[in-house]
């Protein structure tokens, strides 16, 4: 099969031959039909501590077809079946998987990551992590599921009620499913900070009541839209400061939900949280919950999450496209499409 492998920081991933991959037991082997680039595939693939090993194939936000079916499946599978999958490779039957949060798996290997993943022509999956896709939904669509449902599980870990007034710093993929979520699930105000013309227009498109620009007068320009403060911040960017910033807007008892990752060290006063008793909620990923949450939305039309996607290349132009996306531009989403 043909794969997209990484080659080593600062090099371009490079389209090669690969052997096809054999299903092990309670497995199942998925032809790639998009395969959505992630934030965290720039970073693994950049040098610093989470960088992956060269060889590896990138890829978790994929969808496809069952090709070929492992021993020994609890599930009645078929070849043919259109699918998705939390990209875990688990054990299936310890109490986090049996409960469907695989992430939590003490066994868990990450497919995209340091299990082999879906920017190739097929991808390995668990049965027990892979979910059918209900027939309204379109391929296309399905290959939004895992940022959508990134930003599901934020908005449910934290708490977001109807009425409430959100503030979401970065409209990137996350910024905008979290943007996504907090207008269904009723907030009053959906504000998005964001610096990027391109990016602010986005956010309005996928939920974002108001945008906002950033730096020091964030608090002013979000009262100053909404009439009040945010009861709720989601950041989402992931560098050094913004979990600060976000201490310093919040007011009393408001809820601060770190989504964004941020690998390098990050220096909190936590003087200011103390005297608000603010409630500091990270959130990581997705259960399956969430996934099959995301699904049923989609097939029954009532989310539409499609303005994210700003291309779609084949393998053969994902390694420019996916250095491309080192750099700022007008992209957001990128898929690439595997099969025609
Ligand atoms: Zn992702
Ligand atoms: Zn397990």
């Amino acid at each position: 099969m043909k794969a997209a492998v990484f080659k080593g920081a600062g090099q371009p991933l490079v389209v090669e031959d690969r052997p096809d991959p054999a299903p092990a037991e309670r497995q199942l082997v998925v032809a790639v039909d998009y395969c959505g680039i992630c934030g965290t595939d720039l970073h693994s693939t950049r040098d610093g501590p989470a960088m992956l090993p060269c060889e590896s194939v990138l890829g978790h936000e994929f969808v496809g077809e069952v090709v070929e079916l492992g021993q020994n499946l609890v599930t009645p599978w078929e070849k043919g079946d259109r699918v998705c999958a939390l990209p875990f490779i688990s054990c299936g039957k310890c109490e986090a998987c049996v409960g469907g949060r695989p992430f939590e798996c003490l066994e868990v290997g990450c497919i995209g990551l340091d299990q082999p993943g879906g920017f190739a022509e097929y991808v390995t999956t668990s049965e027990f992590n892979t979910l059918k896709l209900p027939d309204q939904l379109t391929t296309r669509d399905a290959a939004l599921i895992e940022p959508l449902a990134v930003g599901l599980h934020a908005v449910r870990v934290g708490g977001l009620r109807a009425g409430q007034r959100v503030l979401i710093t970065g409209a990137g993929p996350i910024g905008l499913a979290v943007a996504l979520w907090a207008r269904f699930m009723g907030a009053r105000d959906v504000v998005v900070s964001e610096p990027a013309d391109n990016r602010r227009a986005l956010a309005l498109s996928m939920g974002a009541t108001a945008v906002v620009g950033v730096g020091e007068t964030l608090s002013e320009q979000f009262a100053d839209v909404t009439g009040g403060p945010p009861d709720v911040l989601f950041e989402c960017v992931g560098a050094p400061g913004l979990i600060q910033q976000c201490i310093e807007i919040a007011p009393r008892r408001a809820m601060l939900v770190p989504v964004g990752v941020c690998e390098q060290p990050d220096t909190i006063l936590p003087f200011p949280a103390l005297i608000k008793e603010l409630a500091i909620q990270f959130a990581i990923a997705y259960t399956r919950d969430d996934y099959e949450t995301v699904i049923s939305m989609l097939a029954q039309g009532r989310i539409d999450a499609s303005p994210m996607v700003t291309g779609v290349v084949s393998l053969e132009d994902m390694p420019a496209a996916f250095e491309a996306l080192r750099t700022p531009s007008d992209q957001c989403k990128v898929l690439t499409r595997l099969r025609a």
